[in-house]
């Protein structure tokens, strides 16, 4: 009995292999005859292959790992020894190093640490004892890698078996007699050394046994085989000269990057099955599942093009899943907001009330409560509860108290990180909490490919049921890991072999003989793909352990792309000159070089230009496209002609076609053409002021109702606008109490010693409150920022003390509300009998010693905008009517017309404005001029142009304005937009005048 070694080149494959079948035979067809084959997929080809080629009776195909089974599964299970499974593999790994971390002490918690044990204590079972004593031998690294391996094979052995276990089991029983069949032949074996090749070795010490390795004829490639063939027992006779290289038919396309080329070799597959070639006689493979496996899936998908192989979609990213990876994992820093919105934005999530829950109103209430981290849940909902309550937005107060109710929940079920269960009781709370929070009709609506992935699921949970008895309970997050362990060794494949286009990676395909085989990815750093690291041994102590080393890789690789090269009637070579997603260029892989250097790369320059160029589109929306790409090539009208049955395309290219335009258009801001009852309520002066700052914000604020939201995640500390509210807030009780008369009212002299104390107790109280509803950023910014808005309140507190003693000042009035009811109606004339009502809230009105009213706004910025406002100009170039609305208010609050009482507003600032006031003195003149600019602004919002005057790009850290810049990309575009429209004349007859026009001029 002996091994004989048959080397072939990849194309003589399946002939060679016919030839030893019958050699087996022995001139009797129906003698049965063992084929050992690497896969079952090359099991699949190879019986079509010889089917094809005449025909072949009783044949069997079967892999080394199920013959092994076949041998000595039942010996293995009759002494009581199950099969291991991935989690048992990782508890076993955890406990070794519980108990002997050796040199991993100090990274002994890691879970890459127990994977990557993990992965090479399974290389190195089925390298054998050989290889493990070697690697001991190696190197220190390599010593304590095969202790924890032996340490954990020793725990495993009594109740548990793994692959190596069974090769080792079936070759102990071949040497003690058996024979497991009397004729064998062995087609295109991994040539990995260890324990598969004692097998064969085995089995050709008791029956005849040929061996039909793959050739290429490059010596790198070939001295693995050469090894192999060594280690059982045989030796190889070199087959004469190289492989031979390209098919009658061969092409090196050049593409853009990947996604032209995934794009680019769909419409080859769709060519080659116009012309008669089958589908399951097609083959698309690629290097590295990155980017190219989501890339083949998705496009196949949009032709409707029917596969097999391995998706790019992961089974963990499918709803269920992922929705228990997710849930698992979720409060691992503490239950955050933005982590809690990630889930419920990505999986459809149930409340406690089994009704679907509102994602965006609660994530809106979430925000506003100033949630960000995991202590911030009911206390800040609660306290944003009572405050929207209290301002009767009951619905807001509602969605608050909802999510506080589902987040409780929510924490009920998860529990403390910390808590251990049993693996039973994982596994049951896991599929409670799909039922319960994904619920039944989502789980009933599931489509194929999701319904496989639930299933899966349903099968690793059970599975992971029967850790109990090896394991002891577990918190979460060890759960957790032991879930997704069993994904990663769970096989992904989709559809049957020969049920239409073969995809995969390389590495996991061998070329038996496709009519059409498109490579992809034949780029430098892609094909050959760069050489994996093992974090924990050497690639020299691989090689001495008989492991896989970077160059073995490789080699696969190489012999993988050169059976499909010299296999297929028809190869497409494709090569991505750049990757866009790391903006990179990138060269042809040096293969093309070496295997195909006659054959000439066709370039494809473009996306556009290959959709124009090719013969038949691969997608129905590459249909369209190319449709419009010609008529494009004639003209716009051909091009609106070709688009006259999609009213979404037209109004697209009518956009485009405006925007482009140096007119102010329907699609920028010209709304002229539509009835707008502009000022159907009262309106605030912050609402009118912003129409000559920005119209574009004012349309997009008022009449669209867009706002951007704010993240209390991003802020540090006490933002601008808090920073303002507690001075305001503070001030505000402090004057309601001087009014009220339980603070005195300033003296000659200022502020009384009672009053600062008791303005002192009223900030502690303020700032505490915005402490605990979340406003003041992180606790230790507030920390510093704290004293610094205490002094600055004070500073203006004696200056404001000083000049109300010197005008002989009372305080009147604070936080007077007006122009929605209950409060005054409160209207300023425009002029000709119209008239504008306006609503607002004015800061402070004091009363002098002469009788004149002083209405005061604070203002807690910078006091640049405001220094130049005075009784001639009023408004400030039509910009600010803060000042003549409150002075209406005033008025109307003590019921008198303007002119009727002295009245004076001015701006009060605080240390950015260096404590100055700014303001004048009404008289008729001034409330002339500011019904004339009040006028002026009315009409302007009802001219209907709301145009963007986009400030020229600059360098900011952060986003100036959300509505021109809402991805924070910048606004080059907008800016250009606007300096080619800015001089359309019927924006210049509303904006060229006067100060708005310098306002514009400014921006
Ligand atoms: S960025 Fe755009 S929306 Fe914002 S103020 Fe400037 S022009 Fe107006």
């Amino acid at each position: 009995m002996s091994v004989r070694c048959t080397p072939v080149f990849a194309p003589d494959a399946i002939e060679a292999l016919a030839a030893a079948v019958r050699a087996a035979k022995q001139g009797n067809p129906l003698a049965p005859v063992t084929v050992i084959v690497p896969t079952n997929a090359v099991g699949v080809t190879a019986r079509r292959r010889l089917g094809a080629d005449g025909g072949v009776a009783a044949i069997e195909l079967v892999t080394p790992g199920r013959l092994a089974e076949r041998i000595a599964g039942a010996d293995l299970a009759a002494a009581g020894r199950r099969p291991v499974s991935t989690p048992l593999i990782d508890i076993t790994v955890r406990e070794v190093l519980r108990h002997a971390p050796g040199h991993y002490e100090s990274v002994a918690d890691h879970p890459s640490t127990v994977t990557s044990l993990r992965d090479l204590h399974r290389e190195l079972r089925l390298a054998g004892p050989l290889g493990a004593a070697a690697l001991r031998g190696a190197s220190a690294r390599g010593r304590e890698a095969a202790r924890v391996s032996s340490m954990v094979s020793e725990r495993l052995a009594p109740r548990w078996f793994d692959e190596a276990d069974l090769i080792a089991a079936a070759i102990e029983r071949i040497r003690a007699g058996e024979r497991p069949f009397e004729r064998a032949v062995v087609f295109l074996p991994r040539v990995d050394r260890g324990l598969p090749a004692d097998l064969l070795r085995a089995i050709g010490d008791v029956t005849d046994l040929q061996v039909l390795v793959e050739w290429t004829g490059i010596e790198s490639v070939d001295a693995e085989t050469v090894d192999f063939a060594t280690a059982l027992g045989a030796s190889v006779d070199p087959v004469a000269g190289a492989i031979p290289i390209v098919p009658a038919d061969t092409r090196v396309v050049s593409t853009t990057d990947a996604d032209e080329e995934v794009r680019h070799a769909v419409r080859q597959l769709v060519d080659a099955a116009r012309s008669g070639t089958p589908f399951a006689r097609m083959a698309l493979v690629w290097p590295t599942d990155r980017p190219y496996a989501r890339l083949v899936e998705h496009h196949l998908g949009v032709a409707g093009l029917p596969w097999n192989g391995r998706p790019g979609t992961l089974v963990t990213e499918r709803l269920v899943p992922r929705f228990l990876l997710d849930l698992l994992d979720l409060d691992r820093r503490g239950l955050r907001r933005s982590e809690l919105f990630d889930l419920l934005a990505d999986v459809p999530i149930n409340g406690p009330d089994g009704a679907r829950v509102s994602v965006a109103a609660w994530e809106r209430r979430a925000r506003a409560a100033g949630v960000s981290t995991d202590a911030h849940w009911s206390p800040r909902l609660a306290a944003h509860a009572a405050a929207m309550r209290a301002t009767e937005r009951e619905r807001h107060a509602d969605d608050a108290e909802a999510l506080s109710a589902f987040v409780d929940d929510l924490r009920r079920d998860l529990g403390p990180r910390s808590r251990t269960r049993t693996w039973s009781d994982w596994a049951e709370w896991c599929e409670r909490q799909v039922l319960y929070r994904l619920g039944r009709s989502v789980l009933d609506q599931l489509d194929e490919a999701e319904r496989l992935a639930s299933d899966h699921a349903n099968r690793v949970l059970d599975r992971l049921r029967y850790l109990d008895t090896v394991g002891k309970p577990v918190t979460r997050s060890e759960f957790r890991a032991a879930f997704a362990a069993e994904f990663e060794a769970a096989p992904g494949r989709l559809g049957r072999l020969g049920d239409g286009i073969t995809i995969g990676s390389l590495a996991g395909t061998v070329g038996l003989g496709a009519d059409l085989t498109i490579v992809l990815g034949a780029a430098d750093g892609l094909l050959p793909p760069p050489p994996p690291s093992d974090p924990l041994v050497s690639d020299a102590d691989r090689r001495a352990a008989g492991l896989g080393s970077a160059d073995a890789r490789a080699n696969r690789i190489h012999r993988s792309f050169l059976s499909h090269a010299t296999t297929s009637a028809t190869l497409v070579v494709h090569t991505p000159r750049g990757d866009l997603r790391a903006t990179t260029d990138r060269l042809p892989s040096r293969w093309i070089a070496e295997h195909l250097p006659s054959v000439s790369p066709h370039s494809v320059p473009s996306h556009h230009a290959g959709l124009v160029a090719c013969e038949f589109p691969g997608s129905a929306p590459e249909h369209r496209l190319r449709a419009r790409a010609v008529a494009a090539a004639s003209g716009v009208d051909a091009l609106v002609a070709g688009c006259a049955d999609d009213p979404a395309a037209i109004r697209g290219l009518r956009l485009r076609a405006s925007r482009r335009s140096d007119r102010v258009t329907e699609f920028d801001g010209d709304l002229s053409a539509v009835t707008i009852d502009h000022f159907p309520r009262p309106v605030s002066a912050s609402q009118i002021e912003l129409w000559p700052s920005c119209p574009h914000a004012y349309f997009m604020r008022y009449l669209l109702g867009v706002r951007p939201i704010d993240d209390p995640t991003d802020e540090l500390g006490l933002s601008p606008m808090e920073r303002g509210n507690v001075i305001h807030d503070t001030l505000d009780v402090f004057h309601r109490r001087v009014i009220a008369g339980d603070i005195p009212q300033p003296g000659p002299d200022g502020w009384s010693p009672e009053a600062t104390a008791a303005l002192e107790q009223i900030f502690t109280e303020t700032a505490d409150r915005f402490e605990q509803t979340g406003r003041t950023g992180r606790a230790a910014n507030w920390f510093l920022q704290r004293p610094s808005v205490r002094a600055e309140l004070f500073n203006w507190f004696v200056r404001d003390g000083r000049l109300a003693g010197s005008r002989g000042a009372r305080v009147v009035h604070s936080e007077l509300r007006f122009g929605r009811a209950p409060d005054v109606e409160v209207s300023l004339p425009l002029g000709d009998g119209r008239q504008l009502a306006v609503f607002g809230a004015a800061d402070r009105i004091d009363r002098t010693a002469t009788g004149e009213l002083v209405i005061v706004d604070h203002k807690t910025g910078k006091a640049d905008k405001f220094k130049k406002i005075d009784r001639t100009d009023p408004t400030e170039g039509r910009t600010k009517f803060q000042l003549p609305i409150y002075a209406a208010a005033a008025l109307a609050t003590i019921g008198e017309a303007p002119g009727s009482t002295p009245v004076r507003a001015e701006y009060g600032f605080f240390d950015r404005g260096n404590y100055e006031r700014y303001g004048y003195s009404f008289d008729d003149e001034v409330w002339n001029q500011v019904t004339d600019d009040l006028r002026w602004l009315v009409d302007g919002i009802g001219s209907g142009l709301f145009p963007a005057i986009t400030e020229p790009p600059k360098f900011t850290f952060y986003v100036d304005c959300h509505y021109c810049d809402p991805d924070g990309l910048g606004v080059d575009e907008r800016y250009a937009d606007w300096s080619r429209k800015q001089d359309d004349p019927r924006l210049v007859a509303v904006f060229a005048d006067d100060g708005a026009d310098e306002q514009g001029a400014e921006r």
